[in-house]
């Protein structure tokens, strides 16, 4: 471990976010699942391409679109290999998680739903994966169905095969919860979902900066993440779709780049992918996206999941002994995050006084209303963990939590 803590201390030397002070205190950045922060090798390539690359993309006739097309188009070779797709035109571009939830629920949703089909998604949704499915199923009038949890918030598997049936159309659900931190069983959750028929979506928003991630082998249908979640930019994502599901889609959005030819009377569309991306992209996006996935490569994922798994433990271990405090989600094979409530404080009020040490944590619902109600709070405090934190950060956060105990309960 010794190794891996001075290797990752070096690490946590690339992320200049993490020198400054916060209310006069050192920060302790503990909102990682909400967004990394970016180590200076993305932000390095993105002003490199806004200072001598920025040029427009597929259109120019000249060196620098030339220059930008290539960074753009080689991001999706980079992408496709980086999720396991099996073929580059797999990669769609998207603004994020949310906005290929809606792509899928507006293209395959709505060409494939009729009345009384089912949507089967899971309790521990983000609403991300819950809110576009609604509003497809209530255009189509099929139905959006819910999977439990059990106890310690692992998926109740039980449930999900007695929800699961010949009406079931679509299984989407995450592969890595943004509360409880459990992840998901996405090989045997599709092979279920696959033998009634239905495809499989993956909200990979969490998953992605933990471990490897393989669609082809995982065999889903379609699997998104939220660059910014990975170390690289905002506003950009990526949505793999196996490529002959792709090709029964209609486009998403009209307009530039999109088309094969329009005249005023009719307009035929281009390719897969392309033909989903109208108009003038996140260019910088992808390119940032790129250097991202080179950061994590270099470090490698083996290494990462080691180090997080030894400071959630910690964490864990460390939060247990604060008396009246409660963590949900226990499950065994779990993300690097803890959300907690301390008994009788509410957790706005907990995260509040963390602020004030210089400790960045969430407090709220996170955009998992239903699985508050299911869990009976308003929300919770969750510290999440990533590759620049060290137990350092753990004892921050266990000293500031001590301290909001004696303030507020
Ligand atoms: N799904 C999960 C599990 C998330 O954690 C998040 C973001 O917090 C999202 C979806 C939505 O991601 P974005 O806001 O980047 O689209």
């Amino acid at each position: 471990m010794s190794n891996l803590n001075e290797l990752f201390a070096e690490i946590r030397n690339e992320f200049p976010a993490l020198t400054q002070k916060v209310h006069g205190k050192k920060l302790f950045y503990l909102d990682s699942g909400a967004t990394t922060l970016k180590p200076k090798s993305v932000i390095d390539r993105i002003a490199h391409f806004y200072l001598y690359e920025s040029s427009n993309v597929h259109r120019g006739a000249h060196y620098l679109a030339d220059i930008a097309t290539q960074g753009f188009e080689g991001a999706r070779h980079k992408i496709a290999s980086f999720l396991g797709a099996g073929q580059v035109e797999e990669i769609v571009f998207v603004r994020g998680t949310t906005e290929g939830v809606n792509f899928v629920a507006n293209t395959w949703g709505l060409n494939n739903l009729k009345a009384g089909d089912e949507i089967l998604i899971t309790i521990m949704e983000h609403h991300a994966n819950i809110v576009p499915w609604q509003m497809v199923a209530e255009k189509v009038g099929a139905k959006v169905v819910a999977v439990d949890i059990l106890e310690n918030g692992d998926l109740d598997v039980e449930d999900f095969k007695k929800k699961l049936n010949s009406k079931t159309k679509m299984v989407a659900f995450t592969a890595s919860s943004n509360v409880l931190g459990t992840n998901t069983d996405v090989v045997g959750l599709t092979k279920l979902a696959h033998a009634v028929g239905a495809k499989v979506f993956v909200d990979g928003a969490q998953i992605v900066s933990q471990q490897k991630v393989d669609v082809k082998a995982w065999d889903v249908d379609f699997f998104v993440f939220s660059a910014h979640k990975l170390f690289g930019p905002f506003g950009f994502g990526a949505l793999y779709g196996k490529k002959e599901i792709l090709e029964t889609l209609p486009p998403y959005q009209g307009g530039g780049s999109m088309i094969s030819k329009v005249t005023i009377e009719k307009t035929t569309y281009n390719d897969v992918p392309t033909r989903f991306e109208a108009g003038t992209p996140h260019i910088e996006g992808a390119i940032g996206t790129a250097a991202a996935i080179e950061f994590v490569e270099k470090i490698g994922f083996d290494k990462i999941h080691a180090y997080e798994m030894d400071l959630l433990k910690y964490a864990t271990d460390k939060l247990l002994e604060v008396p009246d405090l409660k963590i949900y989600g226990t499950s065994k094979d779990k993300g690097p995050l803890v959300s907690f409530n301390l008994k009788g404080a509410h957790h706005s009020d907990v995260g509040q006084i963390l602020d004030q040490e210089g400790v960045a944590v969430r407090a709220g619902h996170h955009c998992t209303q239903p699985l508050m109600a299911r869990l009976g709070v308003p929300g919770t405090v969750r510290a999440s963990f990533s590759v620049y934190n060290s137990r350092e950060d753990v004892d921050a956060l266990v000293k500031a939590v001590v301290k909001a105990r004696e303030l507020l309960l």
